[in-house]
């Protein structure tokens, strides 16, 4: 059987995002589910080749690989062996691409049964957890140490929940699947469909004496230390999943997902703008007419930046590629200076007698030098629509 085009199958461009990749797999997998077409073999076929070009294309490795060399870079068994892709390996997608919109449980009633309907154990639950950064840390990436406290697998009985990791039997109900099947005869002609084994709860096997340990769970509450690798340019309330480091489930059940929600710090000079940043600088009257070197901070510390003679308040200065880089991508953004002019509220008799001096001498009239460009224009002239 010749496969489709993966970009094909999910309907997208060769250069669409990871976002637009996720959303079209997203609508096709709710679409096809097997749970909303009970019985349609077409619609199964259809979300597993969904579900295969997302594994890929939301890769960035697999998919430049396929980039490259097509079905090809993955015959010979890339997924679960020489083509075959078990419904399991698209279930393992489905805490990525809709942990966060459905939740656990949410999801489970949404599509009937979550992870028991799998067959074996339940699945573990997803953690959450946020992760503060400075800006600095954002620019570079950072690799962050956290506690976490979860359920990990138990070690005396190795997760099986039994006894010394033997007293457990295969559960003769469903020879040790899980799942039951049952044949109906209907008009349509006939539909198999498979439900949870309710002998043993869908684990398909059965403890018959407890660890004592963990009291049978397979698994205990225990605080962790993991070790995050933040990539740079993660911005406020972003949300990156590191797969299989959530609570593992009871009885071997597979672990669910850590979620790491990214918290920005606020940088006391430094204002984000995407991936600019944007510093406010105050400068004197005289430095604004004279011109004047001044300093302003960046993210790599402090640097000089000349102010021509003549600058006006409101006048944006830009630093390129001093702003912060692309995630998952190439460039940086830049950090503009919004200028503005100190202005002084009280003022010395002496200072006022020179100030009223200074005015009334030809160069400081505004009718000196014309009508100067308002706020508005300068802001069209930056921007070029001008
Ligand atoms: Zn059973
Ligand atoms: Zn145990």
């Amino acid at each position: 059987m010749s496969k489709r085009d993966f970009y094909d199958v999910l309907g997208v461009a060769k250069s669409a995002s990871a976002e637009e990749i996720k959303k079209a797999y997203r609508k096709l997998a709710i679409q096809y589910h097997p749970d909303k077409n009970p019985g349609d073999k077409a619609a199964e076929d259809k979300f597993k080749e969904a579900a295969e070009a997302y594994e890929v294309l939301s890769d960035t490795d697999k998919r430049a690989k396929y980039d490259r060399y097509g079905h090809q870079a993955f015959e010979g068994g890339g997924f679960g062996g020489g083509g075959g892709f078990s419904m399991d390996d698209i279930f393992s997608n489905f805490g990525d691409v809709f942990g966060d919109a459905f939740g656990d449980s949410g999801f489970g009633s949404f599509f009937g049964g979550g992870g028991q309907r799998r067959g074996g154990a339940p699945k573990g639950t997803n953690i959450r957890i946020k992760v503060k950064l400075t800006l600095e840390e954002i620019s570079k990436g950072v690799e962050k140490k956290v506690k976490i406290k979860k359920y990990v697998a138990c070690a005396t009985c190795s997760g099986s929940g039994a006894k010394d990791g033997t007293s457990y039997s295969s559960c003769k109900t469903c020879n040790g699947t899980g799942a039951v099947r049952k044949v109906q005869n209907t008009f349509l002609g006939q539909i198999a469909t498979q439900t949870t084994c309710t002998s043993c709860n869908g684990e398909g096997k059965t403890v018959t004496a407890k660890c004592g340990t963990c009291s049978g769970e397979g698994r205990v509450y225990e605080e962790e230390t993991i070790s995050l690798n933040i990539p740079a340019g993660v911005a406020d309330g972003m949300q990156l999943s590191v797969g299989g480091r959530g609570n593992v489930g009871a009885r071997g059940g597979r672990p669910g997902d850590l979620i790491v929600v990214i918290e920005e710090e606020t940088h006391e000079e430094l204002k984000r703008d995407g991936h600019d940043l944007i510093y406010d600088l105050t400068m004197t009257f005289k430095d604004a007419v004279l011109g004047a070197s001044l300093e302003v901070p960046t993210l790599e510390g402090k640097v000089k930046i000349k102010i021509d003679p003549g600058t006006h308040a409101g006048k944006i200065l830009r630093l390129k590629g001093k702003g912060l880089p692309v995630l998952n991508g190439y460039g940086r953004g830049d950090l503009l200076i919004y200028t503005n002019i100190f202005v002084p509220t009280k003022v010395s008799s002496e200072e006022k007698e020179l100030l009223d001096k200074m005015g009334e001498m030809p160069g400081f009239k505004i009718e000196s030098e014309g009508k100067q460009k308002g706020f508005f224009e300068r802001m069209k002239d930056y921007f070029g629509n001008g």
